[in-house]
């Protein structure tokens, strides 16, 4: 039987928000409080095939169309960013370099592993002085007889504390006027990785957030990806999906925000009545829900543009853009209506508030975006 979109996205979304209310919300709360990354719940994610959302069947994915993994990553967000960072990061930025520019000995070496859950991914390419500016990598890439030698350290890596994997973007010379850059596979058992201590973070506590060092790290030849030189041209590409993923992510947290907004100013009374009924409120939840469906719907978009395959780099970005000022709002909001008790931690809301931040700031910052946003329209107005 032929299922119709909206309804395949119905089931979809049912079914990941039955799993995230079932598994995830019952320990939410405090593996955020304690930095602890769900392995147990992670591994029968990857069962469910919540870590090969768009591999082709072929390689042991399930080939969903860019709508459906962004509602999975935006329901698994809903009730835990962090561990919806973490599929959202392995979806997107480590799993999409190997769809587009692996060859085939490389898909079929990793592929299965990471779309089962064997194998996590990681996407490495921000460094102490490459941030916004992510051309000016420091970490080194020497060739040597049979592959290359790594050496430098890595920052803020997503995943990096538990990765089996991570594409690496380094050096590897310098073309006239700007330094050449290529990214490598390398594997967390290869001699000269090394993790950091997990980031102490504000949000995304569950998320094992950490640096990596390369140390004289061998990396064999065939773990190039692309060609020498492809760096920034698979960064960048890369960055435009990772965006939707980002965009999904802030949605999930704002709609999970807003229900818990809207549930408790049902429930509180202040004079003598809830406070629901006070018009003031009702504004708040009306711009909330407005806001919500309009970062959706643009979201959406882009997903559907890239889909069929025409250019989606600006809608991706304002998608991104949109979605995580959406969430920052929506949840400072969503804090204000809960009064002194969304300030506390007895109440989400003040996990989501924290959460909510960083959506505006990796994957490209909100001004990163406004600039890639801005040149694309730029590019194509003749003045
Ligand atoms: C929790 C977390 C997880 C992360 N995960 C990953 C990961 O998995 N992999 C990875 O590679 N990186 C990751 N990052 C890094 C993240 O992508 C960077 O922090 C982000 O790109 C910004 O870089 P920066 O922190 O160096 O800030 P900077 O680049 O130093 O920016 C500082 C400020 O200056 C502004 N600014 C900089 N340049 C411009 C400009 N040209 N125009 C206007 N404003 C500008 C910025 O918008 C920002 O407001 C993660 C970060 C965090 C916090």
């Amino acid at each position: 039987m032929q299922i119709n979109p909206c309804m395949k996205h119905k089931l979809i979304r049912d079914s990941v928000r039955d799993f995230a209310e079932t598994e995830l919300a019952p320990i939410a709360a405090d593996i955020d409080r304690n930095a602890v990354f769900p392995l147990d719940v992670i591994k029968k994610m990857g069962k469910l095939n919540y870590f090969g959302l768009q591999v082709p069947k072929e390689f042991g994915g399930v080939a969903m169309d860019s709508v459906s993994a962004s509602i999975v990553i935006e329901e698994i967000s809903r009730v835990c960013a962090a561990v919806g960072l973490c599929i959202a990061v392995h979806n997107g930025v480590a799993i999409y370099p190997f769809l587009q520019f692996a060859n085939a000995e490389q898909k079929k070496r990793y592929l299965p592993k990471l779309a089962g859950g064997e194998f996590i991914g990681a996407f490495s390419l921000t460094e102490a002085n490459a941030g916004s500016d992510s051309a000016s990598v420091e970490t080194t890439a020497i060739r040597k007889k049979d592959g290359y030698v790594l050496n430098g350290t890595k920052i803020f890596v997503t995943n990096g504390g538990v990765c089996d994997l991570a594409l690496i973007f380094a050096l590897t010379g310098f073309e006239p006027g700007r330094p050449q850059s290529s990214v490598f596979i390398v594997e967390s058992n290869y001699a000269g990785f090394l993790r950091g201590e997990l980031e102490d973070l504000c949000g995304m506590r569950a998320n094992p957030v950490s640096s990596l060092f390369l140390e004289d790290c061998c990396v064999p030849e065939k773990n190039l990806l692309g060609k020498v030189g492809d760096g920034m041209k698979i960064g960048l590409s890369t960055l435009d999906t990772g965006r939707i993923g980002i965009a999904a992510q802030a949605l999930g947290i704002a709609q999970g925000a807003f229900e818990a907004a809207v549930k408790y100013a049902k429930e509180r009374q202040q004079f003598k009545k809830p406070i629901a009924s006070l018009q003031t409120i009702q504004n708040y939840i009306a711009d909330m829900a407005t806001e919500i469906t309009a970062a959706r719907l643009l979201l959406y978009r882009a997903c559907s543009l890239k889909d069929e395959k025409v250019p989606f780099g600006c809608e991706a970005s304002m998608a991104k853009l949109y979605c995580s000022s959406v969430a920052s709002k929506v949840t400072s909001l969503a804090v204000q209506i809960h009064g002194g008790y969304g300030y506390s931690k007895e109440y989400d809301v003040e996990r989501y508030f924290r959460d909510a931040k960083v959506t505006e700031i990796y994957e490209g910052t909100s001004e990163i975006q406004r600039l890639v946003i801005a040149r694309s329209i730029l590019s194509q107005l003749i003045l």
